[in-house]
């Protein structure tokens, strides 16, 4: 839905360590000259509001008094070091407090959220997963004047065709009068109110749930706001009743080429293939269904319904629909999930996926590029990577995998089962017992390599090496 993130989604997705030139929260002063530029762009862009429709004295109004937001060009500027990885991003989603917040809400406002459910034809749960995660129930959507913000961007420059289009939205939101221009609050970028719509999507799925003649998604009783979600999921075709996701068990051997957000195939798909629920059952039959790894191959795997891609029309980040999901259910009395993640295995900052796809490219695995971006071809570039290795072909861009890339790179890869194997029957032919070759470097062949390496006049550390593995004529 957004082109752009909200506050809140920015504040959960953004680590708190950011690297020294970014970290100071102080905004660069808007100089004279800007300012001056600003009121000619004010100026001129009031004769393309006024040539789309908006009314001089909306315009006015609007306007009176605006300046350049320092705040909304730094964080319009920001690039992200670090990216948070998706267990941490759920830990503080799926917090205690935002569940029992989540409870005290659904009490309090059980009655308008059954008609809100019978309405649209959304369940409740999904409802409050969004207010929880887009405002913490309202209680943080943001104190930016929306037009200021905007104003700012369209200035800014980097997304001016956005931002202009975002800002006639808002001007005819305030010339229709939903909202007076000083309680027309959001995001830095623009993002309004409890469901954090932008201008347009409030345009296209705003509601007047009340009957008051607004379409208020600011009020304190957040009915319209509350509404306006429904709608939007409504209309982007929820279905009532389904789950948006299951965490599923994999079978031994299972293709991980086919495991991605893409590849959507019926449940008898999966089922063939060996995909069980975690307990075993059978996977419920939802429509067309994709299974993800969103941590990799040594993570949970996901298989996600029709209404988890309904979510992501919203926001669209797995980790994002996975939080709204999981909240509401956690809301609605369901236990916290017990996964097991790979926390020893961080995802790769912006820095790093840059130095992996430049390091992947060199290596023969074309990444087409090097933008710290992981579009298709650079997971492609990874999958095949780690094919070639024996490795889980999951396409995730971590830590280990990097280091595994750099090894690649410098020429000292960790040696194969079957590698080390050879080196094992390779020392027993030469009467350096290292037991049986099963391929695991045990104390016994780590001994056998130190008595051979000894009686070469090598240094005599005891690990299997590819040099190691040259010098017995492997
Ligand atoms: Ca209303």
């Amino acid at each position: 839905m957004r082109a752009i993130l909200t506050a809140a989604l920015c504040a959960l997705l953004t680590a708190s360590t950011l690297p020294p030139a970014l970290a100071a929260d102080e905004e660069k002063p808007i100089t004279q000259a800007q300012a001056q530029e600003f009121e000619v762009w004010k100026r001129n862009f009031r004769a393309e509001a006024l040539g789309q429709g908006i009314a001089p004295q909306i315009y006015d109004d609007a306007f009176r008094g605006v300046t350049l937001n320092p705040k909304v060009i730094r964080l319009d500027g920001r690039q992200p070091e670090f990216s948070r990885p998706i267990w941490k991003y759920l830990e503080s989603a799926v917090s205690p407090t935002r569940v029992s917040t989540g409870r005290e809400k659904l009490a309090t406002k059980g009655q308008v959220m059954a008609e809100i459910e019978r309405r649209y034809g959304v369940d409740r749960q999904v409802v409050l997963g969004i207010w929880g995660l887009e405002s913490n129930f309202g209680s943080f959507y943001g104190n930016n004047n929306v037009i200021r913000s905007l104003a700012t961007l369209a200035y800014d420059g980097r997304r001016e065709k956005f931002a202009k289009e975002q800002l006639i939205a808002a001007l005819r939101i305030l010339q229709r009068g939903d909202i007076a221009a000083e309680d027309m609050k959001g995001s830095w970028a623009g993002a309004m109110g409890h469901t954090q719509f932008i201008p347009t999507s409030f345009e296209a799925y705003a509601v007047d749930f009340d009957g008051d003649g607004r379409r208020d998604i600011w009020a304190d009783d957040a009915h319209d706001a509350l509404a306006s979600a429904a709608n939007y999921l409504a209309r982007h075709g929820w279905k009532y009743g389904q789950p948006a996701y299951a965490f599923v068990r994999l079978p031994q051997g299972i293709e991980y080429f086919e495991l991605n957000a893409k590849n959507k195939r019926p449940a008898s798909h999966w089922a063939s293939k060996g995909i069980t629920l975690m307990n075993g059952a059978p996977v419920p039959d939802y429509g067309d269904a994709a299974v993800v790894l969103p941590a990799g191959a040594r993570g949970p795997a996901l298989m996600t319904f029709h209404n988890f891609g309904v979510i992501r029309k919203y926001n669209n980040a797995t980790s994002y629909a996975l939080g709204v999901a999981n909240l509401g259910e956690r809301i609605m009395g369901a236990p916290p999930l017990s996964l097991i993640w790979p926390e020893d295995d961080r995802p790769l900052g912006r820095t790093e996926r840059k130095t992996l796809q430049e390091q992947l490219t060199a290596l023969g695995f074309d990444t087409d590029g090097v933008d710290g971006i992981l579009g298709p071809n650079s997971r492609k570039a990874i999958r095949n990577f780690q094919r070639s290795r024996g490795l889980p072909a999951d396409g995730y861009a971590s830590e280990k995998l990097l280091t595994r890339v750099s090894q690649a790179m410098a020429g000292n890869e960790p040696l194969s089962r079957a590698q080390i194997g050879y080196i094992q029957s390779a020392l027993g032919a030469r009467g350096f017992d290292a037991g049986v070759p099963d391929g695991l470097a045990g104390p016994r062949t780590r001994a056998a390599i130190a008595a051979f390496q000894q009686s070469v006049g090598y240094p005599a550390d005891g690990l299997p090496s590819v040099a190691l593995l040259r010098a017995l004529g492997g």
